[in-house]
């Protein structure tokens, strides 16, 4: 997974096909990312007491890793990474298009 924590990213399947976000959240290993404002899901919470009222609580739930692509701010569409070393001698994510590097 090349994904991280503030990654701009593009959903290529489901519901929220087409939608772009920042990711919130990873989980490494289970290939799991949580991106805001897509996978929107609500729950909903009984009342427990006579005068208490329920509750709708809507939350971003998390989405597979593979359903997800880093969006490149120059091409503004979803590429594949390409990983570089760059001059200082660190591996580089960078667009498969135009080989801008994907910034966190
Ligand atoms: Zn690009």
């Amino acid at each position: 997974m090349n994904l991280k924590t503030g990654d701009n990213v593009t959903i290529t399947s489901g519901r929220d096909r087409g939608k772009k976000g920042k990711i919130l959240q990873v989980f490494p290993t289970k290939a799991l990312v949580v991106v805001d404002g897509v996978n929107e899901r609500t729950r909903h919470i009984r009342s427990r007491r006579s005068n208490d009222k329920g509750q709708k609580i809507s939350f971003f739930a998390p989405l597979h890793a593979s359903n997800v692509m880093l969006t490149c701010e120059k091409c503004g569409k979803p590429r594949r990474a390409k990983s570089v070393v760059a001059s200082d001698g660190k591996k580089q994510r960078v667009c498969a298009k135009c080989q801008t590097p994907f910034t966190v």
